[in-house]
């Protein structure tokens, strides 16, 4: 999305690098996955590559040979389309746009140094690459690994320590799979066991036990809050956004609009929080957020609920208290609120807890050259990488980088809201806009 923009804003041809060490252009973690059961979790109307035009991908669908047919703005289309969409679109921008070129490089990149020069970049290869600007748009990293009080063999055969690796493929149609985290990855990996077959039970333990809520067709709701003031504390932000929902429903109208209208102000309310109380909503308001920001497909949440109806999924709240591997099963101990350990008995156990935000504790070997380097640092709240408002990393000193820059996941610290379309186009546009200004100030000396 990044290159898309950078080639339509450029007075002037460039030569773009995407390295990816998967070696495909588009697709991530999100939009890799080839089940077409895996579904987006915004509605077609708001995954528009372009902020200034919202109806490009409803329009792409409508022509696309990949569909056939239009799909309604309020549609949920297959993740693995929205990755042929930004194939397709970065295609289209090029043929439109001549001179500039997008080269892609299958390699991890281990290594960047800042020189005279512009930025230096490694990778696993043993190639360099020197460019001018460097982005990273490293999205999210694997689970941290679930917490457990003593030193356990998580290298066992039993133990899926990453969903995204395909290992879920190895597990048997009657297996009974342990799977701690109750979110997004979960209802993936459930999805993903139900379109092989899956017949045995699938145990989901987290610590409240909160599941992604479903979608709803909702109207639009007027914006609440006033720009100029927006409240500085997490209690009387609660109390605002609470009085507002009880005034909707009154109306009749849904949380789920109150919630949304919020969208265009997370950041501006996420910045207007001093650190404090950006420490006391992660505290105690972001298990409630995750699940009715975040929300899934309908279909997918009728499925899930299906299922727990069925007794196929059982979801406990209680905290992970010690796991026990060996080659042909699972013991994971969890402590539920007030009682005593309940040993849950599984084959397998599977790793949803969610990416490793802790850029402190990433075995990542970008990241910890970086970090060895001084080049980057993490943001004050351990959620990713510190960066100015303008994308720039700050490096250990506390400078801004004139050549390194972030956007995505890396820095929700900042931004809080930054995983979602919606939120990265935007990001991608602005970010073109200063790089091709700054360059083209360069240029004119
Ligand atoms: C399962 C899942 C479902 C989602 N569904 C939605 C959705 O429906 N709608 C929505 O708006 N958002 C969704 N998201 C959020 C998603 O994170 C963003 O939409 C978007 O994909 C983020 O893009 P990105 O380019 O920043 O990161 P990613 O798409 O994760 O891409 C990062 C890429 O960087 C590569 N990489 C990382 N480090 C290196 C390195 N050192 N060298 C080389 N390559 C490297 C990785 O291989 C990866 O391909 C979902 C996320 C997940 C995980």
């Amino acid at each position: 999305m990044l290159a898309v923009h950078l080639v339509q804003q450029s007075a002037t041809p460039l030569r773009i690098l995407l390295i990816d060490r998967a070696g495909t252009v588009g697709d991530g973690i999100a939009y890799a996955t080839p089940n077409a059961r895996h579904l987006l979790n915004v509605r077609v109307a708001n995954m528009s590559a372009y902020d200034s035009d919202p109806d490009h991908f409803v329009r792409w669908l409508a022509r696309s040979e990949a569909t056939g047919m239009p799909a309604p703005s309020g549609a949920f289309v297959s993740r693995g389309l929205y990755g042929r969409y930004l194939r397709s679109t970065l295609s289209e921008c090029l043929a439109t746009h001549s001179g500039s070129s997008v080269i892609g490089v299958a390699a991890e990149v281990t290594r960047l140094q800042v020189e005279e020069g512009g930025v230096r970049l490694t990778t696993s290869n043993g190639d360099d690459h020197l460019v001018d600007r460097a982005a990273l748009c490293v999205g999210n990293f694997p689970p941290a690994l679930p917490v457990v009080p003593k030193a356990t063999p998580l290298g066992a055969k039993r133990y899926i320590a990453n969903p995204w690796s395909g290992a879920l493929s190895q597990i048997g149609v009657d297996d009974t799979v342990l799977v701690v985290g109750t979110g997004l990855t979960m209802v993936d990996v459930v999805i993903d066991l139900r379109s092989r077959g899956h017949r045995g039970r699938i145990v989901a333990v987290s610590r409240r036990g909160f599941l992604p809520v479903g979608h709803r067709e909702v109207g639009t709701y007027p914006s609440f809050l006033p720009a100029d003031c927006l409240p500085q504390s997490v209690v009387a932000l609660m109390r605002t956004v609470r009085r507002e929902i009880a005034t909707a429903a009154k109306r009749g109208i849904d949380w789920r609009a109150v919630l949304d209208a919020l969208r265009p102000q997370t950041q501006a309310l996420w910045r207007a929080l001093p650190t404090a109380e950006r420490r006391r909503f992660l505290r105690h308001l972001r298990p409630y957020w995750e699940v009715h920001r975040h929300r899934v497909a309908p279909v997918v949440s009728a499925e899930i609920s299906t299922l727990q109806r069925a007794g196929q999924l059982v979801v406990h709240a209680g905290r992970t208290a010690g796991v026990e591997l060996t080659d042909t099963g699972v013991v994971l101990i969890i402590r539920r609120r007030g009682e005593t350990r309940l040993p849950l008995e599984g084959d397998w156990l599977v790793n949803c807890s969610g990416p490793q935000l802790d850029y402190e504790r990433i075995d990542d070997p970008l990241i910890r050259t970086m970090f060895d380097a001084g080049l980057a640092k993490p943001d004050p709240l351990s959620l990713g990488l510190d960066v100015s408002d303008d994308y720039r990393l700050i490096d250990r000193d506390g400078r801004s980088s004139d050549v390194l820059f972030a956007l995505g996941p890396p820095i929700r610290g900042g931004l809080w809201e930054t995983t979602a379309v919606p939120d990265i186009r935007k990001q991608c546009a602005a970010l073109a806009i200063q790089l091709c200004e700054a360059w083209r100030r360069y240029s004119a000396g």
